[in-house]
């Protein structure tokens, strides 16, 4: 299927990860606005720490930039000290949440059973999911990328039902790539979106995937020409105003 006749709409999703200050916010988020007025293929999504979620969402009220979370709690309320549920994050207007992300399994302990409980919080409170998979580069020295994205994305599968990724959006982003300044060539991306496609069986084509783990203006066009990626993941690209347009106008 040709992009043209598929309904993926391409995504440039920024995490902006523990960054950030009020002052910081206001001047980079008019600095993007500046520069995405109107109408664009792409859409474009920025997804501050949450103590920046009500500001962020004043702050872009009136634009085409919609807003998204970098986590949530898989639990609907409760003595959960410290954490935000999903129906929060949607009070707070988010339109997406990521799920998933390797810092938060690696660091924060994040197992696949749980991921997949918060891919569904997030499911249930008409979120989108942006659910992270990626190997580590063991995993893939090993030559056993693809059985980690494969057991990380069948965990998520079998727990919350293929249905739910007609509308959640799935992102590849390598362990050994994510802030390190190393990309996946165009070609080792290719070939994970296009298994990941093939796991989500009859949703393959009209799911979108994203790539994420260094892309920066220099290397984001050759990914975005490959005929399974999506748009794009960014951590470090999106708190620059010019690197992270300068992704969204390649997807566009
Ligand atoms: C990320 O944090 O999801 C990410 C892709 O980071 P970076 O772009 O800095 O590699």
């Amino acid at each position: 299927m040709s992009r043209a006749e598929n309904t993926r709409r391409r995504l440039v999703v920024g995490n902006w990860k523990m960054y950030g200050s009020r002052a910081f916010n206001a001047e980079l988020l008019s600095a993007i606005q500046a520069r995405w007025q109107g109408v664009h293929q792409a859409e474009v999504a920025v997804c501050p720490p949450f103590a920046y979620l009500q500001q962020a969402a004043e702050l872009l009220a009136k634009s085409n930039i919609v807003l998204g979370a970098q986590s949530l709690s898989e639990y609907e309320e409760g003595a959960f000290t410290g954490e935000v549920s999903a129906r929060m994050l949607a009070d707070w207007q988010c339109r997406y949440v990521i799920v998933g992300h390797n810092e938060r399994r690696r660091l924060q302990g994040e197992t696949d059973q749980r991921v997949a409980k918060k891919f569904i919080a997030a499911r249930d409170a008409d979120l989108i999911p942006v659910l992270c998979v990626g190997e580590s580069e063991q995993d893939r020295d090993s030559g056993k990328a693809l059985d980690t994205i494969g057991r990380q994305l069948s965990t998520v599968i079998d727990a919350a039902g293929l249905e739910s990724f007609r509308r959640a959006v799935v992102a590849y982003e390598p362990v050994w790539a994510v802030g390190t300044g190393k990309t996946a060539t165009p070609e080792q991306a290719q070939e994970v979106h296009s298994f990941i496609r093939a796991q989500l069986g009859a949703l393959g084509q009209s799911t979108r995937v994203l790539y994420g783990g260094s892309v920066k203006p220099d290397n984001a066009e050759q990914l975005f020409a490959k005929a399974d990626i999506d748009g794009a993941l960014l951590g470090g690209a999106s708190l620059k105003a010019e690197d992270f347009i300068a992704i969204c106008q390649a997807a566009d």
